[in-house]
């Protein structure tokens, strides 16, 4: 007996394809609708029934290709001019209590008008900024921007002049690598990493911390729990990236037959829990095998070279180590995948979907079949992720709501709806499918899945720390990490891998660690000193680090937060060695604006009486250990000239260490406060 239809009831909708790719049965005329029609059919069939989708996943990926390769490539940011200057003033007039002065010089004021800013400044330090408020003859009559201080009031009474007028301030810390990254980062450099909750989630379990993207990851699978797994539909630029290079391999490669049902079809939810019992056994290895970091370290490692040969030079782009080749077939193995079948990496293995389908378990909308259905199957053909089963209902934990088989289906059948919607349902095992919930074999499959799940991620965590960093013997590897950097063992749960702080990198002075610590360094940043030194005028690694492994320090902090200690090897250095002269290192330094390297007299000869001959000896570096901050600039410029250029050298002979008291590596808190105590105590007396 036919059961009585369900009375409907009103809740939401969401379906949102165009009105344009219905057929219709009415003989076809040539709009513009129809010819849209024929264009979207011509680029794919999924690209007629969702056309919605592929708009939004064409944006997403357009944003997330924006994002790596423009906002974070440094190479827009140029150092600020330096801009005029005067000199050769002299102070005619200075009223104390307003600021007010006039300086005075033979040359008058030529190229000055009133109205303009300049800074004051005695002996290559800027006393403050001041208006010019009139130009009579010789004379410049001067306001201070702000009031006064009492030190800068002594500097103009005391300061020896002459004086000279600067259009930009001398000697001000650049920040033009800084300035940039905020500039272009309209939208966070780090948005799309931020939102793939695996990352956020194993971090914070492996690193027993509060991690700030957890929230981000939390709204992302709220808004997932509207539009159940949309971020594998619609957002996510590796699955987009996969629809391309399946798009791309079309019909013209025959792929291998894999079958409907398996083992294989669960592997992502073992591969999730493998990655969550590593990460509680304070190993993170979801960067190896998440959805983003998998697409941000792939671009790294091949697209961010051809970026940098083609855009500057090809000597600039650094040597592979065998961590590069590894992640670069993780990379190219991901899209092999699709050999197997569209999207196998997105339905069967990808951790980062595995969260989202276990979320639709909460989910308020979903896809429902109505009774008109007529068994023609479209559906079950057209859709990307295997959601749709036998008999057109729907697999729930996998269904994205990309509502392609809503576009195919003939008689609008498909609806997306509210979870709780009544409507007259097609009936269920209609064509019958045989299917149960979960037969034996399918039970035992689930069991020693989640059995090698569990033992692999236990596995990988205790062989891990087994051959891993050794962060208690003081002669194991001690990388230098990037300014900013948590503490070390902390900083090896939080990094993610993604590879995101060596794109913004200027220079490449963070590339990919190999497998010096073991498993558990691979792929993690380290500051190559020999390639190139930390920038002065940069901190843009920990503004775009997604988890906070670098912190995002401003520009004051990171300028002060030391890497490591730039140590002077005495055998190899030239003036030390008594083998020519030589202040590579303390001119980059000073230049830089560190000051941390000093010169001493070594090697003088004596005359007879004891006096020291004139023209003996040099003068030679040594490190000033409160100033110095490790940044590598002076090691890159004796290996480069030294080394590389003159041949005098086979490394550096000033190399930057990190490790047990060479380094700041604070979870929180300010380095400038912990430099200031340092000074404190190291004030005679204190
Ligand atoms: S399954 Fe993974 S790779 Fe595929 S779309 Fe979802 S998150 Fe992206
Ligand atoms: S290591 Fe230095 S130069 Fe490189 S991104 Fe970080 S702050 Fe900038
Ligand atoms: S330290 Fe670099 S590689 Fe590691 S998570 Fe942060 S940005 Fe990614």
């Amino acid at each position: 007996m036919n059961e009585p239809p369900q009375r409907k009831r009103s809740g939401f909708r969401l379906d949102h394809f165009l009105p344009f790719q219905r057929t219709s049965s009415k003989p076809q005329q040539k709009t513009v609708a129809t010819s849209v029609r024929k264009l979207l059919r011509r680029i794919g069939p999924t690209m007629l029934s969702s056309p919605v989708r592929r708009v939004v996943q064409t944006f997403c990926f357009l944003l997330f290709a924006w994002l790596f390769f423009y906002v974070c490539w440094p190479y827009h940011a140029k150092p600020q001019a330096v801009g005029s200057i005067q000199e050769g003033w002299r102070i005619a007039e200075f009223d104390q209590n307003s600021g007010g002065l006039s300086l005075e010089r033979e040359d008058g004021a030529k190229d000055l008008h009133a109205g303009q800013k300049r800074f004051l400044v005695d002996q290559g330090a800027a006393v403050g900024r001041f208006n010019i408020t009139a130009i009579e003859g010789k004379r410049v009559r001067l306001m201070p921007d702000a009031p006064l201080s009492a030190k800068q009031i002594d500097q103009m009474l005391f300061g020896a002049g002459p004086w000279a007028l600067h259009e930009t301030e001398p000697g001000k810390w650049p920040s033009h690598y800084t300035d940039d990254l905020a500039r272009k980062e309209i939208v966070p450099a780090e948005t799309f990493l931020i939102i793939d909750p695996l990352v956020s989630l194993s971090t914070a379990i492996a690193a027993r911390s509060w991690v700030w993207s957890l929230v981000c990851a939390g709204i992302i699978l709220a808004v997932c729990v509207l539009i159940p797994r949309g971020f594998c539909g619609y957002l996510c630029p590796l699955g987009t990236l996969i629809d391309l290079f399946d798009w791309a391999i079309g019909r013209r490669v025959t792929r291998f037959r894999v079958a409907k049902d398996g083992w294989w079809v669960h592997i992502k939810y073992y591969l999730l829990l493998a990655v969550l019992i590593a990460a509680f056994g304070g190993v993170l290895i979801s960067g190896y095998v998440a959805a983003i970091p998998v697409i941000t370290r792939g671009l790294l490692f091949i697209g961010e070279p051809l970026q940098s040969g083609f855009a500057r030079e090809w000597h600039l782009v650094p040597s592979m180590n065998a961590g590069h080749v590894v992640s670069i077939l993780l990379f190219l193995g991901v899209l092999a995948l699709g050999l197997l079948k569209p999207r196998f990496w997105c339905k069967y293995v990808c951790p980062s979907g595995a969260v989202f389908s276990v979320a639709n378990l909460f989910r308020v909308s979903e896809r429902k079949v109505e009774s008109s259905c007529i068994n023609c199957n479209k559906c079950v053909t057209i859709c990307p992720f295997d959601a749709i089963k036998p008999d057109f209902t729907t697999r729930v934990t996998d269904c994205t709501l990309c509502q392609t088989c809503g576009g195919v289906c003939p008689t609008h059948s498909i609806k997306f709806v509210d979870r709780w919607h009544v409507m007259d349902l097609k009936a269920v095992n209609d064509p019958p499918t045989g299917e149960t919930a979960l037969g034996r074999r399918g039970f035992m499959s689930l069991i020693t899945g989640s059995g090698i799940g569990v033992a692999g991620g236990g596995a990988i965590a205790a062989t891990t720390k087994l051959w891993g960093a050794n962060l208690d013997d003081p002669n194991a590897f001690h990388p230098v990490r990037p300014p900013g950097s948590v503490p070390e063992p902390a900083f090896l749960d939080m990094c993610i891998r993604c590879g995101e702080c060596f794109k913004a990198c200027p220079n490449n002075v963070l590339q990919a660690e190999g497998f010096e610590q073991g498993l558990e360094g691979l792929w993690a940043p380290m500051v190559k000193a020999d390639w190139a030194g930390c920038e002065s005028s940069c901190n843009a690694c920990g503004q775009v680090c997604p988890t906070g492994a670098i912190r995002a320090l401003p520009l004051a902090e990171k300028k002060v937060a030391r890497m490591g200690l730039a140590i002077v090897d005495q055998h190899a250095c030239l003036p030390h060695a008594n083998r020519e002269a030589c202040q590579l290192c303390v001119d980059e330094c000073h230049a830089a604006g560190y000051h941390a390297i000093e010169f001493v007299q070594v090697h003088t000869e004596v005359d007879a009486a004891g006096q020291p001959i004139e023209g003996t000896g040099h003068l030679a570096p040594v490190v000033l250990t409160d100033k110095c901050v490790g940044c590598g600039i002076c090691q890159t410029r004796c290996y480069g000239i030294n080394g590389l250029e003159k041949n005098l050298l086979k490394q550096s002979a000033i190399i930057i260490k990190a490790g047990e008291g060479r380094e700041d590596r604070l979870m929180t808190g300010s380095y400038l406060k912990l430099r200031e105590a340092e000074a404190l105590r190291s004030k005679p007396g204190s």
